[in-house]
């Protein structure tokens, strides 16, 4: 058997042109979706992301403003430039560019965000809204996730979803968000204590794996048929971008499987627009088009 292979790039671009179209039709209104993006340090990953994010709102006719800050910038001052963000009225998404230098507190300066405008959805109370199942913003990576089983037309209720890392940014809430009602799937959230590892993930009848271990899951850790998405971005020897998944072993033995690059990552982007573009509309009182 050869998988499907679950094109995230793809779909991404059909969310686009969408997130394009309703761009549009609020700036007809008076409104244009702006997203401010904080980026403190050197850091050459960080600058390569905030220019794309940039690119991305530029290209379907967002407002986008970068605030670059030097590494030696004092935490308060950090607090400050938030703080001003917060109550800039045209701001409606807020994003601080992690990793934060060396003695800066990332916790801290997530707190400080204005809710309402939290589209990388990682202020304790995005998290808590989540956790009670009354979410308001989806962390971009998992929503991404979400939107391509949606997409692919891959049923979650009642299937066994195992999600192989915790983080606070992709596994934690993902496994929230599976096993919220209407989605309705039995999740396991496995990680680096898991016993077994691989008779877990063989229970799986969709394997997602986000743990940043280059080939992690092998075809033996694959029960056949399975759907596998791979969240992981890894830089190899030769400087090649891999997933957590030995694609070409696994793609003989799942039923659907997405790619590293061109899976996962372009949704992640395409989904931080999303956000931003229902912050604008929530925060002039207009409907959400896309309830999280
Ligand atoms: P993270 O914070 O480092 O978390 C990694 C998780 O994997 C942890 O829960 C860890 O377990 C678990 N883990 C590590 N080694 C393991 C092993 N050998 N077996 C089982 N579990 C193991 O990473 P993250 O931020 O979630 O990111 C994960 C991957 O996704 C990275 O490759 C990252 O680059 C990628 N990513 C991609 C996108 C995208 O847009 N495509 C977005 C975000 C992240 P413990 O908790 O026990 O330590």
């Amino acid at each position: 058997m050869t998988a499907e292979i679950l094109d995230g790039k793809a779909i991404a671009a059909t969310e686009r042109e969408r997130i394009a179209v309703e761009v549009a039709e609020l700036k007809a209104q008076g409104i244009t979706p702006g997203l401010a993006a904080v980026l403190v340090g050197d850091d050459p990953a960080s600058h390569i992301y905030v220019g794309m994010k940039h690119r991305d709102c530029q290209a379907v006719g967002m407002e986008s403003r970068v605030i670059e800050l030097p590494a030696t910038v004092s935490q308060r001052e950090l607090l400050d430039h938030v703080a001003a963000l917060n109550t800039d009225d045209s701001i409606d998404g807020i994003i601080v560019q992690l990793p934060l230098p060396e003695g800066l507190d990332a916790y801290s300066v997530q707190e400080e965000l204005e809710p309402t405008k939290d589209v990388d959805a990682l202020h304790p109370y995005t998290a808590g809204r989540l956790a009670g199942g009354r979410p308001t913003f989806y962390s971009a990576t998992p929503y991404g996730v979400i939107r391509i089983l949606e997409h692919a037309g891959i049923e979650t209720a009642g299937r066994n979803v195992v999600i192989v890392g915790r983080s606070n940014l992709v596994g934690r809430p993902l496994a929230t968000m599976l096993s919220l009602k209407g989605r309705d799937a039995t999740v396991t959230l496995a990680h680096s204590r898991t016993p077994d590892l691989a008779g877990v993930c063989r229970g799986a009848d969709i394997l997602i794996a986000a743990v940043g271990v280059p080939h992690l899951i092998g075809a033996d850790m694959v029960k056949p048929g399975a759907v596998v998405i791979d969240v992981g971005t890894n830089r190899i020897d030769d400087n090649r971008l891999v997933g957590d998944v030995d694609f070409d072993a696994v793609v003989e033995v799942a039923g659907a499987i997405t790619p590293v690059p061109g899976g996962v990552g372009p949704m992640t982007r395409t989904m931080l627009l999303q956000n931003t573009l229902e912050a604008a509309r929530a925060r002039r009182g207009l409907p959400r088009r896309h309830q999280p």
